[in-house]
């Protein structure tokens, strides 16, 4: 997570978002405290999960009950290019999540995705040191919050599903935004996608996960993220992530093309935090 949440938050910002996106996105990471103290907090994603370390809680850690994912096919979604990753927009779809040891109804608002350009790297998250091709993430905000712009510095603001992706089969769940891509070839370039089954391209079980607390894992990097992250991944075929490495560009349409890969964060000190599961992880 999350460029997306950044461009939420950069066009809020009115004539003064240039500056913001030079200043984040000519800054490397590890810089990024300097302009954005958060940043350099004690609770910050992505994490390395070292399986050996983590405890289990399966009280707590129940399934989660998704509300209005199975009908997505039948909606209209804007499909956006925004310089930093492809974010499919959710809000105002009546999506939502409850259960999984949330203390309330999340909304979805958007997801986008993370990648590497091989296949050796891409995600966000690891799990004992090992990376994956790609890793979603799907983010929802605290419907106590009221909306997602008021739930984004709040402890308990946001709720994040992530799925990594291994390479495998072709994933016709993934054609909408993949065949969708010469549409937005450049930063800033929408299209509307349907027929995207959002709970078919998840893994059917969705009982494995672990979760812990951190933050978006790009500026501000507020800790309001309650993380879960799936063990079951979802499939994608070397010539559809090729798609997403090759065929999407981070700048605007009269500039020199370059692509979008290798969008994640390095990993994050995970402090004193603990990071629980849902059941055995193998
Ligand atoms: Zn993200």
């Amino acid at each position: 997570m999350t460029r997306p949440l950044l461009s939420h938050i950069l066009t809020r910002k009115g004539p003064d978002h240039y500056h913001w996106y030079h200043v984040i996105f000519l800054t490397r990471p590890d810089h990024w405290h300097l302009h954005y103290p958060h940043c350099g907090g004690r609770s910050q994603s992505p994490v390395d999960i070292r399986t050996e370390n983590v405890i289990r809680d399966p009280r707590k850690l129940a399934p989660f009950l998704m509300k209005g994912y199975d009908s997505a096919g039948d909606l209209q979604m804007d499909l956006e290019n925004n310089g930093h990753t492809i974010q499919i927009n959710l809000q105002g779809k009546g999506m939502s999540i409850t259960g999984g040891g949330l203390s309330n109804v999340y909304m979805a608002h958007q997801f986008h995705f993370h990648w590497g350009k091989t296949d050796k790297r891409g995600s966000e998250h690891a799990i004992d040191g090992k990376y994956f091709p790609m890793e979603m993430h799907i983010v929802h905000y605290n419907r106590k919050h009221k909306n997602f712009s008021q739930a984004v510095n709040k402890k308990d603001g946001l709720a994040v599903l992530s799925f990594f992706f291994k390479v495998g089969k072709n994933n016709v769940n993934l054609d909408p935004v993949i065949k969708s891509f010469p549409d937005i070839p450049h930063r800033d370039d929408h299209t509307t996608i349907k027929k995207l089954f959002l709970r078919k391209l998840l893994p059917q079980k969705l009982d494995g996960y672990f979760r812990y607390h951190g933050s978006l894992t790009t500026p501000p990097c507020y800790e309001s993220v309650t993380w879960s992250i799936f063990y079951n991944p979802i499939s994608i075929s070397e010539k559809q992530l090729q798609s997403f490495r090759n065929k999407v560009h981070q700048n605007f349409a009269n500039e020199t093309n370059r692509d979008i890969s290798d969008d994640y964060r390095p990993l994050q000190p995970l402090n004193q935090r603990t990071v629980y599961n849902s059941k055995e992880y193998d």
